[in-house]
């Protein structure tokens, strides 16, 4: 169930309510935002009547919680999630685009994009240290090297850190170099990492599986959610499907309807969702259009000397003409119907 206390709700208020939930053995998280203050308290209608908990002081309403999904329902939250990295906020009225290559590959290549991503206004910049890859011969990253180097660019450029996770043993370093941990496709059902990453203090983004329905998504972002991390970004990145012009398919329904069911802000990938190079902007352009809350992009100043997913990578000028048409876009989406138009 979803509390809803009061504006003007006390601590001590708040305090009655937590002490009956953890009197009856409820796990619950409160929840404090500019316009609202609750407590959701998933599964615990079976224990407790909303009848016993409505008529306490500072609460103003009890919402149960349909869906199986218990914190990642959108009936969990009093409005949408905005997660806040390093001062950009995911999900709020701005799109929030974060770009850079597919890996770190070097200081020259990773302080090159970072340039022109700053230049451009950008602040999050995403690259991985860990790569997973299809092939154990295929390139897999630089490590603890490249976690430095991603502190030593974020510290030159001012720019938020997205970098993957791709195992609990090097989690503790990633967590520490990252302003975002990535959770990648491949691993959106590795529930041991997950449950790490819902115990990690920065934001997760989370990727849909290349074969996940938007159901187990959403019970993979439950997993991070019920370690007690609310800061959790859905990203569609693609998925498999017969169609074999591109390297997976955009999911461009999925974004409403994502949004729909749960209050997590989603992003979507082009880049790995297409393989393409041309068709990555058109899919972002598709992403926003369809309400995503902002796009993860990746760019190269050399794709045909990059050591991991050149062919879809951005040019400069490419990605920098994605993040202008994207954000006109935007504004477009975000407008007001005018009065006597109906959509
Ligand atoms: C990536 O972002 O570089 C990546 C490996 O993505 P995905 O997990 O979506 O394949
Ligand atoms: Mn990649």
């Amino acid at each position: 169930m979803l509390i809803l206390m009061e504006s003007g709700a006390t601590q001590d208020q708040v305090g009655e309510v937590l002490s009956l939930l953890e009197a009856t053995g409820i796990r619950c998280q409160v929840n404090q935002t500019p316009e609202a203050l609750s407590i959701v308290a998933p599964n615990a209608s079976k224990a407790l009547k909303p009848d016993r908990i409505e008529p306490m002081a500072g609460v103003r309403r009890v919402v149960p919680i349909t869906s199986p999904y218990k914190l990642a329902s959108a009936d969990a939250a009093a409005g949408r999630t905005v997660v806040d990295v390093r001062g950009v906020g995911i999900g709020g009225p701005e799109l929030a685009i974060v770009g850079g290559p597919c890996g770190v590959e070097s200081r020259e290549q990773l302080f090159a994009v970072a340039r022109y991503i700053a230049d451009a206004g950008g602040r999050l910049l995403r690259a991985g240290a860990y790569k997973p890859r299809t092939s154990p011969y295929a390139f897999q990253g630089l490590g603890l090297e490249g976690l430095s180097l991603l502190a030593a660019v974020r510290a030159e450029f001012d720019l938020g850190i997205v970098t993957e996770a791709t195992e609990v043993e090097t989690f503790d370093a990633v967590e520490r170099c990252a302003d975002m941990v990535q959770i990648g496709a491949r691993n959106m059902q590795n529930f041991a990492l997950l449950r790490r990453a819902g115990r990690c203090g920065k934001p997760v983004l989370l990727k849909r599986g290349p074969s996940a329905t938007l159901e187990e998504w959403l019970y993979a972002a439950e997993y991070v959610l019920g370690e007690g991390n609310r800061n959790v970004v859905l990203c569609e990145r693609g998925i498999r499907t017969w169609s074999d012009h591109a390297r997976n398919t955009l999911d461009v329904s999925v974004v409403p309807a994502a949004k729909a069911l749960t209050h997590l802000p989603v992003m979507v990938d082009p880049s790995h969702a297409t393989g393409r190079r041309d068709l990555v902007i058109p899919c972002g352009l598709a992403g926003v259009a369809a309400g995503a809350d902002g796009l993860l992009v990746e760019t190269h100043c050399h794709p045909e000397k990059a050591l991991s997913d050149g062919p879809q990578a951005l040019l400069p000028s490419d990605y920098l003409r994605l993040v202008e048409q994207a954000r006109a876009l935007h504004r477009v989406i975000q407008a007001p119907t005018p009065a006597g138009l109906r959509l």
